[in-house]
């Protein structure tokens, strides 16, 4: 029987593993489908503390395995298809394997919804993005024009972050008023670089056949009428999604998916812990996740000291 499992291998998953594993209980990190999470899919991270010419965010994940498997650490690709969490040990069934644990982090993140255009994933990281603050300072789009989607606080504030380097920032929205804050929005649409387009989705992004994003085509909902913006980045903010659904009715969470940990990242299953993404609605950064990893681990570690008094 494992002391601690932990599902997912991003930054608070690995953060988790590294300290459960100094704390000498080997625990067993399960990948899930993403090795290493949402942030091996960005370019370089120059927003993690510790590494002043950025580094790349497969790297980093790498280097936070290799970190965590020097103590002990034991990761394995799979993905979790079901849980037991009614009675101790905890059961897992894992790509088939069933295994048994005496406690659980919940690490699972959240993925960035996407438009579900074709368009958008063929030039996924060639100029479309679903993190401003990871990607936005890139040379590509340095003095160029600049699409955001979406009308929520992370589009507002996306779009705000990327005035500094963007030469424009059109904003599209579907509807004719923002979802963000108000304060927020004010401020995003008072700023003289960002120019907002109502009642619009994205049908198109552009620029498949140079392999890297020239715009985008837009359709009014209002009016039908079709029209092209030119820009060389592309920020979807649409909403994230916590990968969450394996432990809906039994893990308490909000109407949208987050966990909710009851004190420190405790959930409402003694023995069950949370970091990262999937209980975060409102940091989610790669340093805020590794210190909530940071902390379940320490949870996790004096539950069992108590559990063995
Ligand atoms: P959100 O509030 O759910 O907003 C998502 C936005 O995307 C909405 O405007 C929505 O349009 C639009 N949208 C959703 N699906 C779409 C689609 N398929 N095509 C086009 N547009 C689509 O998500 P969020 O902005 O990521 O914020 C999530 C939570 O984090 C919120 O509670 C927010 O307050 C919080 N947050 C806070 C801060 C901050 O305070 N600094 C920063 C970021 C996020 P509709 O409006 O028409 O539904």
């Amino acid at each position: 029987m494992e002391k601690v499992v932990i599902i997912g291998s991003g930054c608070a998953g690995l953060t988790a593993a590294l300290y459960a594993a100094r704390a000498n209980l080997s625990p067993l990190v399960l990948t899930g489908k993403q090795p290493g999470g949402l942030l091996t899919t960005t370019t370089v991270v120059e927003n993690y503390p510790g590494f002043p010419e950025g580094v790349d965010g497969y790297e980093l994940m790498t280097r936070m395995q290799k970190q965590a498997e020097r103590f002990g650490a034991r990761v394995k690709f799979g993905t979790v298809e079901a849980v037991e969490l009614a009675k101790q040990p905890f059961a897992l069934e894992v790509e088939g394997e069933k295994m048994e644990t005496e406690t659980l982090i919940i690490a699972s993140g959240a993925s960035h919804r996407h438009l579900g255009l074709e368009s958008e994933h063929k030039l996924e990281n060639k100029g479309v993005t679903y993190c401003a603050t990871c990607d936005g300072a890139l040379p590509i789009f340095r003095n160029k024009p600049l699409v955001v989607v979406g009308g929520g606080d992370s589009a507002c504030e996306e779009a705000s972050y990327l005035t500094r380097f963007g030469s424009v920032v059109h904003l599209v929205h579907r509807r004719n008023e923002l979802r963000a804050s108000k304060i927020m929005g004010e401020r995003t649409l008072s700023n003289p670089k960002v120019k907002p387009i109502w009642d619009s989705v994205v049908t198109e992004v552009l620029g498949v056949k140079e392999d890297k994003v020239t715009g985008v085509r837009l359709n009014n909902v209002k009016t039908q009428a079709e029209s092209i913006v030119d820009a060389s980045g592309v920020f979807v903010a649409i909403g994230h999604i916590p990968n969450t659904q394996l432990f809906k009715g039994v893990i308490d969470m909000d109407e949208q998916g987050y966990i909710k940990p009851r004190r420190g990242t405790e959930t409402n299953v003694s023995g069950v812990f949370v970091a990262g993404d999937c209980a975060d609605r409102v940091y989610r950064q790669a340093v805020t996740a590794a210190g909530q990893g940071c902390a379940a681990a320490i949870d996790a570690e004096r539950y069992l000291a108590a559990k063995r008094q």
